[in-house]
Formats: C-alpha cells, structure tokens, sequence
C-alpha cells in the first residue's frame, strides 16, 4: 500500500538525517555558536554517528523497535539540552507504534505528535520561544493536515518539509525564552535557532529519502 511506511524506509530516514546533520555539522555549530555555546552541531554529529553505528550493529524488525533504538542511543551520547529532548523525541515516537513491521502515514503522524508531546514534557517549550518546537509543531500540524486530507505520501511529507523550514525561518526574529540562547535576552533575535534548523533537516531527511 502506496501509505504504508516500512522499518526499512524509516531505518533509511534516520541514516539520511545523520548524513545531513553530518553534513550541515558546521552551519549547525555556527548557529549555536551565536545564540548558545557553539556544541549543537559537534552534539548532534557525534549522536548520529551513534545511532547509525547502533543500527549497522543490528536491525531492528519494528518500527517501535528502532525508535527506540534511535531514542536511546541519543539519550546515552548526546549532553546538553539537544540529546535528552532528541533522545525523547525518537523514544515517545516508537513507543506510540505498536510492534509492527511498517506503520501507515497516519500512525507516523500520530508517532511524531507523540515525540512533540514528549519535547514539551520535558522542556516547556511554547509556540515563539524559539526552540526545535517551532520547527517541529507546525511540520507535524501540516502532516495530520495532509492524513486528514488524504494526500499521497509524498505529498504530505512534502507539505511537512514546508511547514518545517517555514517554523525554522520564523525562529529568525524571535526571542528566545528557553535553554541558553534565552540568557542572552534581546540578542537572541536576529539569529535562526540551531535545533529548529536541526528539525527541518530531520523533516528533509523523511520527504527526500523518500519514506
Ligand atoms: P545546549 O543548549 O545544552 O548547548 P544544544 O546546543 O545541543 O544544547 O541544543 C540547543 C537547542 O536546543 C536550541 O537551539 C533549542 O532548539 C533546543 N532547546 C533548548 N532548550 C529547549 C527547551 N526547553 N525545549 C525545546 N527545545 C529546547
Ligand atoms: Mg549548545
């Protein structure tokens, strides 16, 4: 069935985003580097390096699976405010996918629900506080748009992809309020939020693969 993703193609997702985030390392630490303490993208690198690394040692056969795999792989590797909001992220989202082979566009929407509620019990984020949420929450709103509305699977991926960079270029005049880019107040406008672009690369990673 043409809405059916398979672990396959979820395993190929995640081996995107970390070549992504291999290859944006640089921009990613610049970014955090002018709002944070510039260890975003050397964090994210050395935890997906992990999780490939994790995934190459077995294949996981559920996509619950290798969420979960993925979740705590970043949980143990990466520090900071990224690895255990990440980790979270990945390991609420295999935990929302009941021990199947392949799950439909519309679990997967409901898996990242799942992940973005999990990044929010953790962190408090909100809506304009300049964190991965404003990425993340306007590309899993734009998926169930999609589900809801019947979209082929690329479409609605593509759709998330959108909604993602769009989330991540807004984050550019915002103040940040949470993690350390609030402790610098004002200055923190002006600048894009390195774990919002981070999420536009998870988002890249799914509707370029293609799932
Ligand atoms: P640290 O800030 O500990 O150095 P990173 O640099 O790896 O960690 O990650 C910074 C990113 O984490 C920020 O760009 C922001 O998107 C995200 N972040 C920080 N605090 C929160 C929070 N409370 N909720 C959601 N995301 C957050
Ligand atoms: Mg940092």
């Amino acid at each position: 069935m043409s809405d059916t993703v398979s672990t396959v193609a979820l395993d190929r997702w995640i081996r995107r985003f970390a070549l992504l985030v291999a290859e944006n390392k640089d921009e990613l630490t610049d970014l955090d580097a002018a709002i944070g303490d510039g260890d975003h993208g050397a964090n994210m690198d050395r935890g997906m390096r992990a999780v490939v690394a994790a995934l190459d040692g077995t294949t996981p056969t559920t996509a619950s699976a290798m969420f979960n795999k993925v979740g705590m792989t970043l949980v143990s590797t990466v520090g900071g405010a990224s690895g255990p909001l990440f980790g979270t992220f990945f390991l609420r989202v295999g935990a929302s996918f009941s021990d199947t082979a392949e799950v439909t566009l519309a679990q997967l929407a409901e898996g990242l629900r799942a992940g973005l509620d999990g990044i929010v019990a953790r962190g408090k984020a909100e809506a304009g506080d300049k964190t991965m949420y404003d990425a993340l929450a306007p590309a899993v709103n734009a998926l169930e748009v999609a589900v809801s509305e019947g979209l082929e699977k690329a479409d609605a991926l593509e759709a998330a992809l959108a909604a993602a960079e769009g989330g991540r270029d807004a984050t550019t005049p915002m103040l940040a309020r949470k993690g350390r880019a609030s402790y610098l107040g004002e200055r923190s406008i002006g600048h894009q939020d390195p774990g919002a672009t981070t999420v536009a690369l998870l988002i890249a990673a799914a509707a370029r693969a293609p799932l």
